[in-house]
């Protein structure tokens, strides 16, 4: 009997993925077979990372894993989703504070596509109060990230605010 079940995509922003990210990704992966991490292109966004810089980090950031992806899109996730025959999505919560958003997204999105459900994941503690934009605030004040993100996210985040 196959002990997994089918592939899930988790979408995200990723800009920078952290470690908060990744324990989400290892433990979608002990679930389902499958798990590409789908960013979003919101042309309303201007991220810190290009699509090829995101590109690049995720992948190296994710290279242990050789049962998740990176892949990006520029529409409705649902719309990802029905096209690669996904009917579930992975989510990330840290606080309470997460639960109106990712409630309110997960039932837009079953409306969208009444099939899809997303399936939600709690947070290591310890990355309780870990968000992409609290690591671009440190990285940009220059302070310790190495228990933030994986040395290659380290890495491109000191290049990036040394040639800001
Ligand atoms: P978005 O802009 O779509 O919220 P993010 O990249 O900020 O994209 O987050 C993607 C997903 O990862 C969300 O479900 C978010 O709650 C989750 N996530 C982000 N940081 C953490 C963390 N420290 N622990 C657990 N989940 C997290």
């Amino acid at each position: 009997m196959n002990r997994f079940a089918d592939a899930a995509i988790y979408p995200g922003s990723f800009d920078p993925i952290t470690f908060g990210h990744l324990n989400i990704l290892e433990r979608a992966l002990g679930i389902f077979s499958q798990v590409i991490l789908l960013v979003a292109i919101n042309p309303n966004k201007k991220p810190l990372f290009s699509l090829e810089e995101s590109r690049a980090m995720i992948s190296e950031a994710i290279s242990d894993w050789p049962q998740a992806k990176v892949d990006f899109h520029d529409g409705l996730t649902v719309d990802y989703a029905r096209q690669h025959n996904i009917r579930t999505a992975v989510r990330g919560l840290r606080a309470v504070t997460d639960f109106e958003h990712e409630f309110a997204m997960a039932l837009t999105n079953r409306s969208l596509w009444p099939e899809f459900d997303t399936v939600f994941l709690m947070t290591k503690a310890e990355y309780m109060y870990l968000s992409s934009s609290v690591v671009r605030e440190v990285a940009q004040m220059g302070g310790q990230l190495n228990q933030f993100v994986p040395p290659c996210i380290e890495r491109r985040l000191r290049e990036k605010f040394q040639n800001a």
